[in-house]
């Protein structure tokens, strides 16, 4: 929220603020026809290898430019997404298209892709998975699914079930936003994940030398190792945070400091330009 020079205010829509339930409805109207008017789409953040700084793959994040609202943040409608079960269609398209861009790419850069609760307890997610794999072309060991610790809050067992399936094709599994959710450390074991992503709170203390992010992320990567899952450091806005990740043994990092969230034919530069400077 910022003041301009002219002193009137720029207002961000927020219907989780001032909330009213008509406003609400007005929003999730507008969501229910936002996939049809083809106002959704994809942006692409790159995750880069701690040590080489190469780009290992992008995570794919939905955007929503309403004819009505404008932007809204997926702060904002992800949840009314959720609540509504509109992400069940909205993810299966986000599957869709991530999968078919990334068959594009070369083959060693993969793609993540985040999954909410709701998808998983819908009986044909995996045959979704299965569907925009092959339609695409993309082979299951590139595409990795992100999901919360929310996902053992409720069906966890359908939830759990359903992520086997995707991991028996070949796709791995990402537990993000880690340290922020639900706190027991008993699913850890339920599920084979290969990555932790350690949630931006505890890494933008970081380079502050705040004690107890360093002693956590410390602890997260330690933990990950030996259960032999990869760390990810989400929220990395500095080359300090970056170099103080690293030292700390993190693998993957993603943030600010190496790339925005940006178009598809953006993200192809980034890869382009690492290769020409391979070949250099
Ligand atoms: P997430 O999966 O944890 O995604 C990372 C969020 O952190 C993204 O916010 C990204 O733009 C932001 N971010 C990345 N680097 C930095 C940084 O250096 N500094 C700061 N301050 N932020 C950074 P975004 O795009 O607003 O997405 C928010 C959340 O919405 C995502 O969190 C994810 O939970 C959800 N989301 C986004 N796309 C999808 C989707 O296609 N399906 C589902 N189910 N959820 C989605
Ligand atoms: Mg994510
Ligand atoms: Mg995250
Ligand atoms: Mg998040």
């Amino acid at each position: 929220r910022a003041k301009d020079s002219g002193g009137g205010e720029f207002r961000e829509y927020e219907p989780s603020l001032h909330a009213s339930a008509e406003e609400r409805r007005q929003l999730e109207f507008s969501l229910r026809n936002a996939l049809k008017n083809e106002e959704l789409s994809l942006n692409y953040q790159p995750v880069v290898d701690a040590n080489t700084e190469e780009v290992v793959s992008f995570e794919a994040l939905v955007r929503w430019n309403s004819d009505v609202h404008g932007p809204v943040s997926p702060g904002k409608f992800i949840p009314l997404a959720e609540d509504t079960r509109l992400i069940v269609p909205i993810g299966k398209w986000v599957m869709q298209q991530a999968c078919c861009e990334a068959a594009q790419w070369p083959g060693h850069i993969g793609i993540n892709v985040n999954v909410s609760p709701e998808q998983l307890t819908e009986p044909d997610f995996a045959t979704s998975v299965v569907h925009a794999l092959s339609h695409s072309g993309l082979a299951a060991e590139r595409l990795e699914i992100e999901v919360t610790e929310s996902i053992f809050l409720r069906d966890a067992n359908v939830a759990r079930r359903a992520l086997e399936q995707v991991m028996a094709l070949g796709c791995s599994v990402a537990l993000d936003d880690f340290g922020t959710g639900y706190s027991s450390l008993g699913y850890l074991r339920k599920l084979r994940f290969s990555t932790i992503k350690v949630d931006q709170t505890f890494v933008q203390g970081a380079s502050q030398a705040s004690a107890e992010s360093l002693a956590i992320i410390n602890a997260v990567v330690a933990m990950a190792r030996s259960l032999g899952m990869t760390t990810t450091a989400e929220g990395v806005e500095t080359a300090e945070e970056a170099e103080m990740i690293r030292s700390m043994g993190c693998n993957k990092i993603q943030g600010y400091h190496f790339g925005r969230p940006m178009l598809a034919a953006e993200a192809r530069q980034v890869f382009e330009r690492e290769e020409a400077r391979r070949l250099a």
